[in-house]
């Protein structure tokens, strides 16, 4: 068995798959960091059994179960969701179990999603379809009617991820009123991952047209630094966003 991060997990099964490695291992746990739905796929295509856990400094708060779906520990920790949507919640937790360092209607820094389709295993603690990391991890841009507009990592996920590589290392981060999106690909791959992310914020009502100001691109040499392409920025007179 072998538990680690994502991202570790994620170069042994691609390591595995050029057979520059050999593990006989009956199950993989994933936990300290998200992992997202094509590195999920990635390691199901490698190995076995794969299982997720969702452990922070406050304790121990889902595990997945034998069908490979993750369920809050309610056994022991009391969830109070505060429902960002339908689906998605940031749970306030408390923790009947400990003696020290209470946590009492603890909020956590995390976005986690619900699932919505019913459990074969019969546990009937909550599943959750994923967790969405932390809840900085989401843009703030300007939408078309002046206010701001939310856009949630999962979507850019799938977008980011449908357009580059499987294997390529990405990045994209908001600082301020710039957006920036790294990839360890060929800059054309990028630039058409950068246009298909500029559909996706059309779609969500993001003042595009509006706020497109300079835009530059450089490009670095691959092997010390991936490709960089500045997305767009907005005028700097114009208020930040947070
Ligand atoms: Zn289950």
């Amino acid at each position: 068995m072998v538990v680690g991060p994502a991202q570790v997990l994620c170069a042994l099964a691609q390591a595995v798959q050029c057979r520059q490695l050999n593990l006989r291992v009956k199950k993989v746990i994933s936990g300290a960091e998200v992992l997202e739905p094509q590195d999920k796929l990635l390691l199901q295509q490698v190995f076995a059994n794969v299982g997720e856990v969702y452990q922070a400094t406050e304790g121990f708060l889902a595990a997945s179960c034998q069908y490979g779906t993750l369920h809050l520990n309610e056994e022991f920790i009391y969830v109070e969701p505060q429902w960002l949507d339908e689906e998605r919640f940031v749970p306030l937790i408390t923790d009947f179990s400990r003696i020290t360092q209470p946590i009492v209607r603890y909020r956590l820094d995390d976005i986690l999603v619900m699932r919505q389709q019913p459990r074969r295993c019969g546990q009937v603690t909550m599943a959750l379809e994923r967790i969405e990391g932390g809840c900085d991890d989401q843009l703030a841009l300007p939408a078309r009617d002046s206010g701001v507009q939310r856009v949630f990592a999962d979507l850019c996920q799938r977008v980011i991820a449908n357009a580059l590589p499987a294997v390529a290392d990405y990045r994209f981060i908001q600082r301020g009123n710039q957006l920036q999106l790294l990839g360890d690909c060929d800059l054309s791959v990028l630039e058409n991952c950068r246009r298909q992310l500029i559909d996706l914020f059309q779609k969500h009502n993001i003042a595009v047209e509006k706020y497109t100001g300079r835009y530059s691109q450089r490009l670095f040499c691959r092997n010390l630094m991936p490709s960089v392409a500045v997305l767009y920025e907005y005028p700097s007179k114009s208020a930040p966003l947070s």
